[in-house]
């Protein structure tokens, strides 16, 4: 079965996702939905699985047992289209991986060009609008070794949003960057949520968790601890393992 069942089927289904390396098995058993519009925060100590679990949602690992759908197509089925469904998924990284040798505007426009094939006048308004979008149409011209890290990962996920994307996800986004550049771009995170976009979002940022999460999930050893709103999660962990993460990061 490639498609989901009822058109209130999640956008992001994992079902009983598996993940080793070698022997090394990374992901236990992972079972996650996430609906349309909603904002999932992936919270958990370092080595716990989640970039794995995320590399997985677009297929970036494969997966050694289990199913991963999103907006009702099974990206796990063998016979699917990845690549068609890889324009759905738009992801970003904790390094920006612009490339250097690029305007702002050309790194927008370059992937459009080539796996959407837009014309260069659309891709170039495409570009435009989403610069306008993180609050850097100024920066159109510039070079990305002229940019703050935060104005870098803006840029990158400016570029995300520029193949339209249903879904986001964003791992570590802002781990990379000096505290004082980190709000600007939580700052468009929280644009993207209030706009409506599905996301999974990879973080240490409580706060934003806490304000802009629908649901946390926590992970340890690569298995989901505890999954549910933040008050729930952050505010009154049920399991020890959680209360102890969270006790760590204060
Ligand atoms: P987290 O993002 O929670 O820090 P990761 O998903 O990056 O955790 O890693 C979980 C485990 O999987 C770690 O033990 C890591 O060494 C291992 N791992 C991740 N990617 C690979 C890979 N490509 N090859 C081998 N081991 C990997
Ligand atoms: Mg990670």
């Amino acid at each position: 079965m490639s498609r989901a069942e009822t058109p209130e089927a999640p956008e992001i289904q994992v079902r009983g996702l598996h993940k080793a390396f070698g022997d090394n098995e990374v992901l236990k058993g992972i079972d996650l939905e996430i609906r349309r519009g909603e904002v999932v925060c992936v919270i958990g100590p370092s080595g716990s699985g989640k970039s794995t679990l995320l590399r997985c949602v677009n297929l970036l690992e494969e997966p050694t047992k289990g199913q991963v759908f999103v907006g009702g197509t099974e990206l796990t089925d063998p016979d699917v289209d990845i690549d068609a469904v890889r324009r759905r998924i738009g992801m970003v990284f904790q390094q920006f991986n612009l490339f250097p040798h690029l305007t702002v505007t050309e790194n927008l426009t370059l992937p459009q060009r080539r796996v959407l094939r837009r014309d260069k006048a659309t891709a170039a308004k495409v570009a435009a609008e989403n610069l306008e979008r993180v609050g850097l149409a100024e920066k159109a011209d510039a070079y990305p070794s002229s940019l703050s890290g935060g104005q870098q990962q803006r840029v990158a996920i400016a570029r995300s949003l520029a193949m339209g994307p249903e879904v986001m996800l964003f791992d570590e986004p802002t781990s990379a960057l000096d505290p004082e550049l980190v709000g600007d771009v939580l700052a468009v995170m929280r644009m993207l949520a209030t706009e409506g976009m599905t996301m999974m979002v990879v973080t240490h940022e409580m706060t934003f968790a806490r304000e802009v999460a629908d649901r946390v999930v926590f992970m340890d050893g690569g298995v989901i601890v505890e999954d549910g709103t933040p008050e729930q999660v952050i505010g009154s962990p049920r399991h020890e393992r959680t209360r102890h993460f969270l006790s760590r990061l204060l």
